[in-house]
């Protein structure tokens, strides 16, 4: 006779988390994971294509477990995504100590949505404005020494184990990029518009016209009257058509 031991493990994936498989696993929300190793949950939910960055909790019946877990064949365990809005940076037995500020490390896959963080007043680093294109190991460090939370479309730089805190970026468009991050961190009430600048996250500061005339093209000194520049670069911002749009874009997200 032989053994009947099952040598699965069942994981059923909530939320999105599906989505984010690899093809072998055709999508599913239950899965039977065949056990050949002795290895953390951490690696066999990356193995399967999901990043920890994504994952909001792991659960055996109602004990929460934390990325070193080894499970056990026949073993039954829930999965979770992180959960949309404060909660998503509460502590937790995943990620005991959360940033207390929002400030993000933007990848070069995702390079617009930095500006557009920036437009809604975040504190953004962008990984496209670095003299040198680090690599994953020197981004992920660079998120947990700075408390960045990483904004990106790299399933193999978000599964680094450096990293604490960051997000797969899901939708494309850099619009519904920006919709996407605030939302999943309940950020409506954080926004403060124009008040960062676009080129480098530094602080803008309201000038007197008179101080940055000679940086105006003639039809700006005629019809504008307030000015702002920023505190790092010396760029300078009017409410000009541009700030018309901006506005528009902001309108669905502002609280
Ligand atoms: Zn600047």
């Amino acid at each position: 006779m032989s053994s009947c031991k099952d040598e699965h493990l069942q994981l059923t994936l909530h939320g999105d988390l599906a989505d984010l498989l690899l093809r072998q696993y055709r999508q599913n929300t239950e899965i039977r994971y065949p056990l050949s190793r002795r290895a953390s949950i951490k690696d066999i939910l990356e193995a399967m294509g999901i990043p920890h960055t994504e994952i909001g909790g792991i659960q055996k019946a109602a004990q929460q477990l934390d990325f070193s877990y080894l499970p056990e064949p026949g073993e039954k365990l829930n999965i979770y995504p992180v959960p949309a809005g404060p909660a998503a940076l509460q502590p937790s037995v995943l990620r005991p100590d959360p940033p207390t500020e929002i400030r993000f490390l933007v990848d070069i896959n995702v390079a617009r949505l930095a500006v557009l963080l920036r437009m809604a007043g975040f504190d953004t680093v962008s990984l496209r404005e670095e003299e040198n294109v680090p690599g994953k190991r020197e981004v992920a460090q660079q998120s947990r020494c700075s408390g960045r939370i990483i904004l990106s479309r790299d399933k193999e730089l978000l599964k680094h184990r450096e990293v604490a805190f960051g997000r797969l970026v899901r939708t494309q468009d850099p619009t519904a990029q920006l919709y996407e991050i605030v939302d999943l961190y309940g950020l409506r009430s954080n926004l403060e518009p124009f008040s960062r600048c676009l080129r480098c996250n530094g602080l803008l500061i309201a000038v007197h016209k008179q101080r940055v005339m000679d940086q105006l093209e003639p039809l700006t000194k005629k019809y504008y009257y307030n000015f702002m520049k920023c505190g790092s670069c010396s760029q300078v911002y009017w409410k000009g058509s541009h700030h018309e749009k901006m506005i528009a874009l902001l309108k669905p997200i502002m609280a």
